[in-house]
């Protein structure tokens, strides 16, 4: 049995083992009365390919063993329900209840995909008014809500870029990025088969004009580009960058995930983007991880609307309906119709705050991120000047000369109650530090954040080695991630006695 008691701050606790570990057999969590009809063997009534056997190793445990068991992880568990969570590029903003509540209402929360349409009427108007608003947001003709995840989002832009070539008659090869993108943006170029070309940043941190002029031959199908780019840094000629493309046959795509920093005070629309991901587990409040499904929304200009896959919402007589009669079509990208119960959380998201607050939270948003940056300025190195939007990424260049680099500092914040920043992305910034506060947090929580950084810049000059040896208060305490990634023990066995 793995270590049961272990000491936590100093006071002795119990560890959690694996569900596996705490297995004794015959133990159920239920008990069921005995049978009043006559029993019969599943495998004559299914066939015996449909029925499964004994699991080894089954775990059996009773109903408070079990449920112990997993509140005890989720209490060990940082969630945003429970302190600041500034993971840069990730926008962990608070999931407002109220849209939870929202799914759960019982048409929404038990709709089946398989509802005969006119059953379903006000599941698709949900579907219709979320797709409205988010063309609203974005300046963009149409949307799609089937990708299941920003990286989803971006597969299903190439593909329409890839099909809107086709149809002119002009297939192209590669996709330029600039080496501030998210790591997402080269490998869903390469899985749609375009070869890549990265493209260098300027020393203000943004793409470089006079070098994408080179670049931008005949043979580019497109630049994705971030804005604001994952330095938090808004691109100010993107207007330049579209028409520089459109003028040589390419197409903009634009990695929507810093929408939070764009919503209400610009559209990439009006930008000269063709296509777009939103992600709506950052932007707007769906719950982020925890194995909860994402949804990343592609939305397009006109001229990608007949490549967009299907099926598509279209409204009838008797109501919203969906179409599958769409002969352009790229076909299908997921099953049904994307995540519905996190299009409903958006949506309801949209609503409560309406225009005026979404575009609150925005300014919020950048003032939290600037509030941070500029307390922190005289800490911690900003290698980038311009100004920041809704994030900041700092550098553990002065750490480093005293041996601590951005993963101590990260390591250290888990002791002080936060969840650590990004740690090392983007990365362009060597040592990066990339803090993304949201607008969810208050001036209190941000000045517990800073004050948590400042104690730990000093105690890198005073005591480096706290630093390096940190977390000292968390469950378990440095863990090996090389060994870890390079060898990751994914299936519990029985140790032997
Ligand atoms: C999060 C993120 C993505 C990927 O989104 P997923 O939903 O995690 O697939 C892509 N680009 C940027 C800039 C992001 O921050």
């Amino acid at each position: 049995m793995g270590e049961r008691i272990r000491k936590v701050r100093g006071h002795v606790s119990q560890n959690e083992p694996l569900l596996f570990e705490l297995s004794s057999p015959g133990k159920k969590a239920c008990q069921l009365p005995p049978l009043d009809v006559p029993s019969v063997d599943p495998a004559a009534v299914l066939g015996p390919a449909h029925v499964r056997g004994e699991i080894e190793g089954f775990p059996e445990v009773s109903e408070v063993e079990a449920i112990r068991h997993f509140s005890r992880l989720a209490s060990w568990n940082y969630a945003i329900d429970l302190g600041m969570y500034p993971l840069g590029s990730c926008t962990m903003k608070y999931n407002p209840r109220i849209n939870e509540k929202m799914a759960a209402l019982e048409g929404l929360a038990l709709a089946h995909p398989y509802q005969p349409e006119p059953l379903a009427r006000g599941a698709l108007e949900i579907m219709a008014r979320l797709e409205a608003a988010l063309a609203e947001i974005t300046g963009m003709d149409a949307v799609s809500l089937q990708p299941a995840a920003g990286a989803h989002g971006e597969l299903l832009g190439l593909l329409l870029i890839r099909a809107c070539l086709e149809a002119r008659g002009d297939p192209r090869k590669k996709i330029l990025i600039p080496d501030s993108a998210h790591g997402t943006n080269p490998a869903t170029a390469a899985m749609a088969g375009y070869s890549v070309e990265n493209l260098r940043s300027n020393p203000r941190g943004m793409l470089d004009v006079e070098n994408l002029a080179r670049v931008v031959d005949a043979g580019v199908a497109a630049l994705m580009i971030t804005n604001p780019n994952t330095l938090g840094v808004f691109e100010e000629n993107i207007r330049r960058i579209a028409d520089l493309l459109h003028e040589r046959g390419a197409l903009l795509y634009l990695d929507g995930a810093n929408m939070n920093a764009l919503v209400g005070l610009t559209r990439p629309g009006d930008t000269g983007v063709d296509v777009m991901h939103l992600n709506l587990h950052k932007t707007f409040s769906t719950p982020h991880g925890g194995g909860g499904p994402g949804s990343g929304p592609v939305a397009v200009m006109r001229p990608l609307e007949p490549f967009l896959p299907v099926p598509r919402l279209k409204r009838t007589p008797a109501g919203w309906a969906f179409d599958y009669d769409r002969p352009r079509s790229i076909g299908r990208v997921r099953a049904f119709y994307g995540n519905f119960g996190v299009l409903v959380r958006a949506l309801a998201y949209i609503l409560a705050c309406g225009a005026d607050g979404l575009r609150q939270a925005t300014l919020d948003a950048v003032l939290n991120a600037n509030y941070v940056r500029q307390a922190l300025l005289p800490h911690y190195e900003l290698p980038h000047q311009a100004p920041s939007m809704h994030e900041c990424v700092f550098s553990d260049a002065r750490q480093a000369r005293r041996g601590v680099r951005t993963m101590d500092i990260a390591k250290r914040l888990l002791d002080y109650g936060f969840h650590p920043y990004t740690v090392s992305f983007p990365l362009i910034v060597p040592g990066a530090m990339m803090i993304e506060p949201t607008e969810s947090e208050s001036k209190r929580e941000l000045d517990l954040f800073i004050d948590a950084l400042i104690a730990i810049a000093r105690e890198t000059e005073e005591k480096p080695e706290l630093v390096l040896q940190a977390p000292h208060s968390t469950r378990t305490a440095r863990v090996d991630e090389v060994t870890a990634a390079r060898k990751p023990v994914l299936r519990w066995r029985p140790s032997p006695p």
